[in-house]
């Protein structure tokens, strides 16, 4: 069996006997449910959920047009990231590398599982620094993270440069789409089927507005999606949230229409604030929030708090000195965050 990820894996997991569920092990349909230690009494919850959540695997891989054994489902993309250093990442000699400023995640999930983080800062456009990149390349860098359209600048990275690092890298490309929705650009997931190191990451936390049920995808090639499999938790998606983003199908035009909603608000911030005194500079966005360097992004912060209104103070990351991060709100929220700055300005 020629098997393109099984180089890359870490070794002691080829021996790996993965837990069999009893949803597992009988998967068609009986009368009489004695095999799992249920309580046959409740009300609709009291049976274990479907490992593998065929039912919305096969609502998404239409929806998304790729094959549902190319489909992992996980407790948030957070649990796919995890998942992905666990299976690729040996502690104490592997490494990932990522761009910075990137989404916290990928090296808050290393450093949990011991595993170096390669940082290699964007450029001042937080695009990539491709041959700033391909020099820490290395037969110990066992996953590459690329956050598209990044958080926390909010843009999108340039389609050839991402490209490059997926034909170049010579482990698993990683490439977290969180955002993609709300971005114009295209996302990468068509171009699966060309390239066996390649998992994108979706949300249904974002455009859905899901974020409470707790589901990420992740796509790639069948192998690496059978692995993410053998080590998930047997049961990692809850009855209740496959139930709920199933019916979130039924309703996917409320889905697009507040995507647009968001982008017409997410240019009335912009367009305010470009006219405010307090505020420097204000990155182009292809996600639901904007970059935003004030003249004291510490007092802003402290002042937009006084006011009632929280957002995510950026200015001790990487390239984001005096930032703040706003995430588009309602029009009613976007109105007050916006006459409180020029209020203060
Ligand atoms: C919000 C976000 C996610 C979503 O994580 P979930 O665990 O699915 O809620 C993933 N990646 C990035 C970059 C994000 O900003």
């Amino acid at each position: 069996m020629n098997n393109p990820i099984t180089h890359l894996l870490r070794p002691h997991l080829l021996q790996l006997k993965p837990y069999a569920s009893a949803r597992h092990e009988f998967k068609g349909q009986a009368e009489i449910y004695l095999d799992a230690n249920e309580n046959p009494f409740g009300s609709g919850v009291n049976r274990y959920p479907d490992p593998y959540q065929m039912k919305l695997k096969k609502r998404i891989a239409d929806w998304r047009v790729v094959n549902p054994n190319q489909i992992f489902l996980g407790n948030g993309s957070d649990e796919a990231i995890d998942l992905l250093i666990r299976l690729f990442c040996r502690p104490g000699i592997d490494k990932i590398v990522i761009p910075a400023p990137t989404y916290g995640m990928y090296s808050v999930s290393a450093q949990i599982s011991n595993v170096e983080v390669v940082n290699v800062p964007l450029l001042d456009t937080f695009q990539l620094d491709v041959s700033s990149m391909k020099r820490r390349f290395s037969d110990t860098t066992k996953l590459l993270f690329l956050c598209s359209p990044n958080n926390p600048s909010g843009n999108c990275l340039e389609a050839k440069a991402l490209l490059e690092m997926i034909t170049e890298f010579p482990g698993i490309v990683v490439v977290d789409e969180a955002y993609i929705d709300f971005c114009l650009g295209e996302s990468i997931l068509p171009r699966l089927n060309k390239f066996d190191n390649l998992v994108v990451l979706q949300t249904f936390s974002k455009a859905w507005g899901l974020a409470g049920i707790r589901l990420g995808m992740a796509f790639a090639t069948p192998s690496i999606i059978d692995w993410m499999n053998k080590i998930k938790p047997p049961y990692n998606v809850n009855s209740l949230t496959q139930k709920i983003a199933l019916e979130a199908f039924d309703t996917i035009d409320q889905q697009q229409a507040w995507v647009q909603s968001l982008l017409e608000q997410r240019k009335v911030i912009v367009d305010a604030l470009k006219e405010t005194a307090c505020v420097l500079n204000i990155y182009p966005s292809d996600a639901n929030f904007v970059l935003i360097r004030m003249d004291d992004a510490k007092m802003r912060y402290n002042q937009l708090l006084k006011q009632g209104i929280v957002v995510r103070d950026r200015s001790k990351v990487l390239l984001c000195n005096q930032c703040l991060r706003i995430s588009v709100g309602t029009p009613d929220e976007n109105q007050s965050l916006i006459k409180a700055l020029q209020n203060n300005s």
